[in-house]
């Protein structure tokens, strides 16, 4: 129909065949443009092909390959000492805890995660930088800047030479989890077997656990790397707790259970002061958006379960203000098993909204408490909308048959699958 669509001026730009899952690394600024305007070259084929419009339904699944793909872009500037890298994700509500910076000889890794999505920005700098870098966040608009600072105060002719998976937006499972070594700088006692580890964070990485997220801690034991899931806690439990700040290397606190026979745990337990432990980024697919739309919120932890519990806790009292009841039933063995009892029992003190229930499986003749495994019976009396209407979320963490019993209960007991949230793996 139109003299310009034809093999030379248009159509040989087309490849042909199923878009590849895998990133292709492209020259800066040139992979999301070529995607874009294969929309309309794609759409285009289609008409000269069959010789009809594209059907409707094979239109909706074209345009659902996500449009930040076209939107996502990353640009450089530089002053006598200091570079700043910028990328416009051109989304809302960016904030620190979806962006991860590490900048370690040499290389700059940062990556944004954009609902279930990772941009990635991954070079290696022509020139040496300082230790010590800054992330800016221009959350309304969605501007991200990593500001570093040369060693040398050279004029820079290029950022770096970029990496494979540079300038890539791809599924954040499909991201490779990435490490960085953290030095431990304190091991504090608990409980009679779980011990709170602080992990500092290097000063050139810039990293927040979100609420409801855990990390990977790498070790090599006997010749073998061995990787472990652990969830970041605060370390301790007040209201109106803000986490420090990360300038100046910022802290991880993780509260860990050390077992007789356990692999890693055993191996954690032997490192000393001013080791080193790898830290991956955070992995998790709780939202907090689940919390801010509830009126009451339900948490069974069992031991360690606990742990997810800790910044969701204080996530609830110091950041929702719809919530009216916050509840933790925690199962443990004994009485010395029982993690910051002190601590809860202060916070519920102090917060009218907060209430905790001890329930022990294994208690001395003297525990006057509450005791039992988790049960239908259990469930029914603890876990119980105050009104019929009212908007509940109810999160569960624990060792794997006790998550999966109480889930099974909560629904024999009415509650639907949105309203309950597993913590796993
Ligand atoms: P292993 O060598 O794997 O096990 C040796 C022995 O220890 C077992 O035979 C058993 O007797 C005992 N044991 C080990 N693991 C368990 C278990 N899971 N339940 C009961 N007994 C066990 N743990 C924490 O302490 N703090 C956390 O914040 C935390 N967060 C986690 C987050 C996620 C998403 C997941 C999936 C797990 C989390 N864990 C946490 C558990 C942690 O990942 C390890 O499973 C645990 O530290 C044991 O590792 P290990 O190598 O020492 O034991
Ligand atoms: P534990 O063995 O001390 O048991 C604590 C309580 O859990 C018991 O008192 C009992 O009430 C309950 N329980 C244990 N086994 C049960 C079973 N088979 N059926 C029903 N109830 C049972 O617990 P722990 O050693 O502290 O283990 C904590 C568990 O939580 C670990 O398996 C760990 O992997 C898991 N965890 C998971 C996450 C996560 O997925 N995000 C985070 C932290 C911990």
């Amino acid at each position: 129909v139109h003299r310009w669509v034809n093999y030379e001026s248009m159509l040989k730009e087309c490849l042909v065949g199923r878009m590849a899952v895998k990133p292709i690394a492209a020259p800066k600024g040139i992979t999301f443009h070529v995607l874009t305007a294969s929309y309309d070259l794609l759409l285009l084929t289609y008409f000269l092909t069959v010789g009809q419009p594209v059907p409707f339904r094979l239109l909706m699944t074209l345009l659902s390959i996500p449009c930040s793909l076209g939107n996502t872009s990353c640009d450089w500037f530089q002053t006598d000492s200091l570079i700043t890298v910028v990328i416009y994700t051109k989304q809302k509500d960016v904030n620190a805890e979806l962006v991860t910076v590490d900048c370690q000889d040499r290389r700059l890794r940062g990556e944004i995660i954009m609902e279930d999505h990772s941009y990635l920005v991954e070079v290696d700098l022509d020139h040496a930088v300082q230790e010590d870098l800054a992330v800016n966040i221009a959350e309304k608009v969605g501007k991200v800047e990593i500001i570093l600072k040369k060693k040398d105060n050279i004029h820079w002719k290029m950022l770096g030479k970029p990496l494979e998976s540079h300038n890539t937006f791809i599924k954040r499972m499909d991201r490779g989890l990435f490490y960085r070594k953290c030095k431990l700088a304190s091991k504090t006692e608990v409980t009679h077997d779980t011990k709170l580890f602080c992990l500092m964070l290097p000063k050139s990485t810039h990293l927040h656990v979100p609420t409801g997220q855990h990390v990977y801690l790498k070790q090599i034991i006997a010749g073998r790397e061995v990787v472990k899931p652990y969830t970041p806690v605060l370390p301790f439990l007040p209201l109106n707790f803000k986490e420090p700040s990360c300038h100046g290397g910022a802290h991880i606190y993780l509260m860990i259970k050390i077992y007789s026979c356990g692999l890693f745990t055993q191996a954690l337990d032997h490192l000393q002061i001013g080791d080193y432990i790898s830290l991956s980024n955070p992995e998790g697919n709780f939202k907090k958006s689940q919390v801010q739309t509830s009126e009451e919120l339900f948490l069974l932890a069992a031991g360690t379960g606990f742990t997810p519990m800790v910044k969701l806790l204080n996530f609830a009292l110091t950041e929702v203000s719809c919530l009216r009841t916050v509840k933790l039933i925690f199962f443990n063995k004994t009485e010395d098993d029982v993690l910051w009892r002190n601590q809860l029992e202060q916070l519920a003190l102090k917060d009218e909204r907060f209430e905790v229930q001890f329930i022990l499986s294994q208690p001395t003749k003297d525990w006057v408490g509450k005791q039992g495994k988790i049960s239908s019976s259990l469930l029914f009396e603890f876990v119980k909308r105050s009104r019929k209407d009212s908007k509940v979320l109810i999160c569960i963490c624990g060792p794997t048959p006790f998550t999966e019993q109480g889930v099974q209960y909560l629904k024999d007991l009415g509650y639907s699958q949105e309203e309950i949230h597993t913590f796993i793996a």
